[in-house]
């Protein structure tokens, strides 16, 4: 469902941060993306939701190269793609409710179907009783969990991750994955660039590593492969 075909990315300051990418993801894989810091991960992220363009080559999904989407039409691409970041990035002004159903295509839903569909996402991360939180009052990890709650709000078929345990505890991370699993059961295909070793080695899954800009593993239940 997501395919990279002879993908470069030449930033305009002339650095390369990926070439000769070639990979294949499966609807309702899972996959870690792994590699030393300034490897090319965040690149690889953004080139899947198109925040990047490929300077070289091609990214499709479900066969629609998305470098030949209109711009006008990106914001209902992306609503196909949830997408959760180290940092959150929730509005500050808007309460976990609002954040959530802000992502929402809310033309064609009514009312009601606006407010079980977030209520029913906040249920799975187990955030209902906080829906008239603002996000700083919230604890990083359940941040996170509202970003998360609100990249899958329109049950995308795939769900893209950068470093999304990168800013918290070990424990709150692992509730974090927990969730990810959850996702990934009910048939979403994940993709998660992580700098953690613990994750990558105890919940096994795909592993593909990137050094400078290159592919050089894929790996079915992979190990990390760094040291943490
Ligand atoms: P990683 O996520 O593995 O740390 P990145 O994809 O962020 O790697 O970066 C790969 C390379 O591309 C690095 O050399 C980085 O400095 C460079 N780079 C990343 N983003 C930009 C940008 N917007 N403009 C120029 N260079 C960039
Ligand atoms: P339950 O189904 O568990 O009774 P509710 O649907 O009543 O849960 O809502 C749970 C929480 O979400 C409550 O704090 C409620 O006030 C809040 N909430 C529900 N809808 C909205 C909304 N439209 N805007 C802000 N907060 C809301």
């Amino acid at each position: 469902m997501i395919e990279m075909k002879g993908v470069q990315k030449t930033y305009r300051n002339g650095v390369t941060a990926l070439q000769g990418i070639d990979i294949n993801i499966e609807q309702g894989e899972f996959v870690y993306v792994v590699g030393p810091s300034g490897a090319g991960k965040s690149t690889f992220i953004k080139l899947m939701y198109r925040e990047e363009k490929p300077t070289q080559g091609s990214v499709l999904i479900n066969g629609h190269d998305i470098s030949e989407v209109k711009e006008k039409l990106i914001p209902q691409l992306r609503r196909g793609i949830g997408v959760v970041f180290q940092d959150f990035k929730l509005l500050p002004s808007l309460t976990v409710y609002e954040n959530i159903a802000f992502a929402l295509e809310v033309i064609e839903d009514s009312p009601k179907k606006i407010r079980r569909k977030v209520m029913d996402v906040l249920d799975l991360v187990q955030l209902k009783n906080k829906a008239r939180f603002k996000p700083d009052e919230l604890s990083g990890g359940e941040q996170q969990r509202v970003s998360i709650a609100r990249a899958i709000v329109n049950n995308p078929k795939v769900m893209i991750a950068d470093e999304p345990t990168g800013n918290l505890d070990p424990e709150t991370s692992w509730q974090i994955m927990k969730i990810f699993e959850e996702v990934n059961a009910r048939g979403t295909t994940v993709v998660m660039a992580t700098h953690s070793k613990d994750i990558v080695n105890t919940l096994k899954k795909r592993v593909i590593a990137i050094e400078y800009g290159r592919v050089v593993r894929d790996e079915q239940r992979g190990d990390y492969g760094y040291e943490a």
